[in-house]
């Protein structure tokens, strides 16, 4: 989904914007320049076209430092998370240096994303006769310069229109083909990864597609299940690597990397009569690594049942013995399965379905910013150095630029030195808690509002003011 962000500096009715585009209450709307939690981030439905739209300014950043910095922050997190950026100013007031300096800072960081428009929304114009005043906001050199009042409702319909004009409708996007699951089957030799690959396309269900060319000694193998492509990639791999001895264990090594990094799903097959061995806690290792969502099969496991007790008991055990081995891949979900009785076998794909279905989901901004406050109230981040770690805002970027993405959280937090991986832990469950990504790895990327020095920036961006408010005196 697209997101839209409304930055401005204080006052020329950002949360009055907001709430018209998102229909809720005017009354929401302070006569002082100020801060509120419910104006932080909605959705938003204009023609058929949904998208997510942030008000920057209820980020909460102007609490401790000036106002300068914080809108100078809250200017930077909306580049960083929104598509599209709806400037506000205030057509009465007319053009001020701050507004000169939020759009360098917009121009400036908004070339390093290619496609990203602003539009400036001149507010407060709440008569045609009015209108003309937006004129002067043509010299801050963005493109679209929108008259609107945000109390009356005037020419928001426009901004709107041009702001959507293109985007897919809901129904349009709905009806785009379905693109193949693609999963690996990885392991060492032996664990029996080509017989688990051999029972899933024996299925019944299984319609494997007799194209040219995607017959089981290609690479990839293609096959429809319950109505849905999956592909089988680098099976003809799984074929050779039986033939490769210790020495070249490096190659294989670079192979699984590459076919790791081509999957939606790895999944991990492991020997339940062997146990976790050293190799496939390597192999685990990598897929970790790279960050890639896991799906971990114990097979073998009619031989256990063969050996007597194979029942709840004895699964727990194998489960936390494996546990403890593959700690770092805690977020795979495990099967019991046999490839020789078919048993289970099954389960493996709507596994995988379900991880892919997390690895696709959108986590929405403001129930993802709501959980991680409320977990910070509930469990104070511990104090280091006398300082304590604050997350301020975070949102799910969707990086449509990569293949096969997992769950990446962008996080704005005053120092990442203050983040004990304790704590981050803690924060990564209390999301698992509400969002279902099972099987899926997050991927944290954390920005550091320190590092962006406010104390230096207040002063440049004052100085700057009060700098040009000198040299226009001179002039007159
Ligand atoms: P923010 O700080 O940018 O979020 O600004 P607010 O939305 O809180 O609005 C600041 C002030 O401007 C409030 O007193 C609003 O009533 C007023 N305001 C907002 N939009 C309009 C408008 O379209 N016309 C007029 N006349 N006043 C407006
Ligand atoms: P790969 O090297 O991982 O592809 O392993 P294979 O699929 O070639 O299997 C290796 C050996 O294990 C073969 O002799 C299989 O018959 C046997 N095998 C595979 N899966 C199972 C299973 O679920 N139960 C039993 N008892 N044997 C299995």
């Amino acid at each position: 989904m697209k997101t839209v962000a409304i930055v401005g500096r204080p006052n020329v009715g950002k949360s009055a914007l907001f709430n018209r585009l998102t229909g809720k209450e005017i009354s929401l709307v302070h006569d002082r320049p100020g801060v509120t939690r419910d104006r932080l981030v909605a959705p938003c439905r204009f023609d058929g076209r949904a998208f997510e739209l942030v008000d920057t300014g209820g980020i909460g950043l102007g609490d401790r430092e000036g106002f300068a910095a914080a809108i100078a922050q809250e200017v930077e997190i909306a580049l960083e998370t929104a598509g599209e950026i709806i400037f506000v100013v205030d057509g009465r007031e007319g053009l001020t240096p701050l507004d000169q300096d939020i759009a360098r800072q917009l121009r400036r960081m908004g070339e390093k994303r290619e496609g990203r428009r602003v539009f400036v929304a001149v507010n407060k114009l709440d008569t045609e006769a009015l209108g003309e005043r937006a004129d002067e906001f043509h010299r801050l050199g963005f493109e679209g310069v929108y008259p609107i009042s945000a109390a009356h409702g005037l020419g928001v319909q426009e901004l709107l229109e041009t702001l959507t004009e293109g985007w897919p409708t809901e129904e349009e996007a709905a009806a785009r083909p379905e693109q193949p699951l693609r999963l690996a089957f990885l392991g060492r030799p032996n664990v029996g990864k080509s017989s688990l690959v051999n029972a899933l396309l024996r299925d019944r269900r299984t319609l494997v597609s007799d194209v040219a060319g995607t017959t089981r000694d290609s690479v990839d193998v293609p096959f429809r299940w319950k109505n849905r492509p999956f592909t089988l990639i680098d099976t003809a791999g799984m074929r050779q690597r039986r033939k490769v001895s210790d020495p070249l264990e490096v190659k294989m090594t670079g192979r699984s990397a590459h076919t790791i990094n081509r999957a939606n799903v790895c999944v991990l097959t492991l020997d339940a009569t062997a146990g976790v061995q050293m190799q496939d806690k390597k192999i685990g290792g990598l897929i970790a690594e790279a960050v890639r969502p896991c799906l971990i099969v114990l097979n073998k496991w009619d031989v256990v049942q063969e050996q007597g007790d194979a029942g709840k008991k004895r699964e727990q055990e194998y489960l936390n013995a494996l546990r403890h081995d593959l700690f770092f891949l805690e977020y795979a979900p495990v099967l019991f399965t046999s490839a020789k009785s078919g048993e289970r076998v099954e389960h493996i794909l709507r596994a995988v379905e379900r991880i892919e279905k997390s690895r696709r989901a959108r986590i929405p901004t403001a129930a993802l910013n709501e959980t991680l406050q409320k977990a910070q109230e509930r469990y104070l981040p511990p104090s280091v150095a006398n300082r304590r770690f604050k997350l301020y805002y975070a949102t799910h970027q969707l990086d449509d630029d990569k293949p096969h993405p997992v769950p990446t959280l962008v996080a704005f937090v005053n120092s990442r030195k203050l983040l004990l991986p304790a704590y981050q832990r803690y924060l990564e469950l209390k999301v698992r808690e509400k969002f279902p990504l099972e099987g899926c790895p997050i991927r944290w990327v954390w920005r550091e509002k320190e590092t962006l020095d406010p104390s230096t920036r207040v002063s440049k961006i004052i100085g700057k003011q009060s700098g040009r408010a000198e040299s226009a005196r001179k002039k007159r």
